[in-house]
């Protein structure tokens, strides 16, 4: 089928590419001409595993094209996907500028019927909105062309966005015509062989789904770590708590880790816009409020704890390597990241910054740019040169085995704090080396 999409984010250079893994004719448009000219050079412009092999082969077989011109790629899709940003606004809703300004753009140059699929996140209601920016820009130009807008909400994770992509949980499709829902069982029949992954609903519930879906995630993550919070006050150990209750079928292991907060492009935006829907329609959603404010407060909790430590919020003259940047492994994704609020409550407090990030250090650079208390490392031991303490924030693979009679010897203070608990607090001690973990009330 011949595919149109809006944006080569995460979320478009993926879906793009993978549906023209599978035989689709694909087009990729972006505003930004420079990540275009990119592409079409075979530079990616993020990092998510399989990725690069994957858009180089494509586009050399010619089924992946990338362009500016909105023109063209619209008279080419017979599907045309919207997956541009829709960041929050300044009172927390999705502010959907980018997605109004595609559909406007779709109906000043339709030219023969088309499916329009919204795969940007987006509030209840919205497709409307699309619905009627497409049916303006036709008027305006005393056009008639038929079209469908369907929902179709992506649930692919970064860090596996391709893995997730080629064989999706499920394929969410919110639509009230016929013929387009029938047009993507046709475009996702190649990811949905092997047993029934695609789940037809209206549009408003699709919508809708996408939010429960990263709420329910959000509210897993706080209300772990506001048990971790209580096993540090009664001195339990919340890593104990944890396989105490995740053996339970109806709880589950995923996604009841404690840690230092969630980050990323779309818990924290995609809580904060539920709510705000909910308040614009009369209903105050106080358990999303909750798990927003446990996950703020979180996010300062490792430099509570490194203030417990020493003893004092004056930090100046120490120097603290920063291990993981990235809002979460395998990604250099850094919006959001507790990373970020770690090293401005360090800064504030006078420390410098030893960093690395397997994979985040350029968009450190970009983000934080040069600065005397900021060294960004080029791998992980580097990082702990002439820093007084280890800060572990990212739980990339290769910080989880550390050598830690080395760790002794390297830092002056000999003192972890483990943002993620990836280490056994008696392993660490019996080397010498004080933890600080999150929620291990045992050894705090
Ligand atoms: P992103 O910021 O990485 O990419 C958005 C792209 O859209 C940018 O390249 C931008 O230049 C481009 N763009 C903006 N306006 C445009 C226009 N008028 N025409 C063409 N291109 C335009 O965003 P993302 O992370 O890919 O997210 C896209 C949407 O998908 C958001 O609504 C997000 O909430 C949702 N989503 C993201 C993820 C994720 O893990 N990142 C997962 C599921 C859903």
């Amino acid at each position: 089928m011949r595919v149109t999409i809006f944006g080569t984010g995460y979320v478009g250079l993926v879906t793009g590419t993978c549906l023209a893994e599978v035989g689709h004719e694909v087009i990729c448009v972006d505003i930004d001409a420079a990540k275009i000219d990119g592409l079409r050079n075979g530079i990616i412009p993020i990092y998510e595993p399989g990725l690069e092999p994957m858009v180089k082969a494509n586009h050399a077989e010619g089924r992946l094209h990338f362009t500016t011109d909105a023109a063209s790629a619209i008279a080419h899709g017979d599907v045309i996907f919207i997956a541009v940003g829709t960041p929050p606004d300044e009172d927390g809703s999705a502010d959907l500028q980018y997605v109004l300004a595609v559909a406007k753009t779709i109906g000043t140059h339709l030219q023969k019927p088309a499916v329009v699929v919204d795969k940007s996140t987006v509030p209840v209601g919205t497709a409307d909105k699309v619905r009627a920016a497409i049916a303006e820009a036709l008027a305006a130009r005393g056009a008639d062309v038929a079209y469908d807008v369907v929902s179709n909400p992506e649930f692919l994770k970064e860090g596996a966005a391709v893995e997730d992509c080629m064989r999706p949980d499920r394929i969410v499709i919110g639509a009230d015509s016929a013929s387009a829902i029938d047009k993507l069982k046709k475009l996702y029949a190649p990811f949905n062989r092997n047993h029934e992954r695609i789940v037809v609903m209206d549009v408003r519930s699709a919508e809708l789904t996408k939010y429960a879906a990263n709420a329910m995630l959000a509210t897993k993550i706080s209300f772990m770590n506001e048990i971790a919070n209580i096993a540090e006050k009664v001195g339990a150990d919340v890593e104990m708590v944890r396989q105490g209750i995740g053996s339970d079928p109806r709880i589950g292991w995923h996604f009841i880790y404690p840690g230092a907060g969630y980050g990323g492009s779309c818990f924290p935006k995609d809580v904060q816009a539920l709510a705000r829907t909910a308040q614009q329609h009369g209903y105050r959603a106080e358990l999303l409020d909750a798990v927003e404010s446990v996950n703020h407060r979180q996010k300062a909790h490792l430099f509570e704890l490194i203030e417990r430590h020493y003893g004092t919020g004056d930090l100046r003259g120490k120097t603290f390597a920063v291990w993981g940047l990235a809002f979460k492994p395998n990604t250099d994704d850094m919006r959001e990241a507790s990373s970020r609020r770690l090293l401005q409550l360090l800064w504030d407090a006078g420390a410098n910054v030893r960093a690395f990030d397997p994979e985040a250090a350029h968009e450190a650079q970009r983000i934080f740019g040069e600065r005397d208390d900021l060294v960004l490392c080029e791998h992980a031991p580097e990082a702990l040169q002439g820093a007084d303490a280890l800060v572990v924030i990212t739980e990339w693979k290769q910080f989880r085995s550390p050598d830690f009679a080395k760790l002794k010897s390297a830092l002056k203070d000999a003192v972890v704090f483990d943002g993620r608990n990836l280490y056994d607090p008696a392993e660490v001690e019996a080397a010498g080396v004080a933890h600080y973990g999150i929620g291990r009330g045992r050894s705090i």
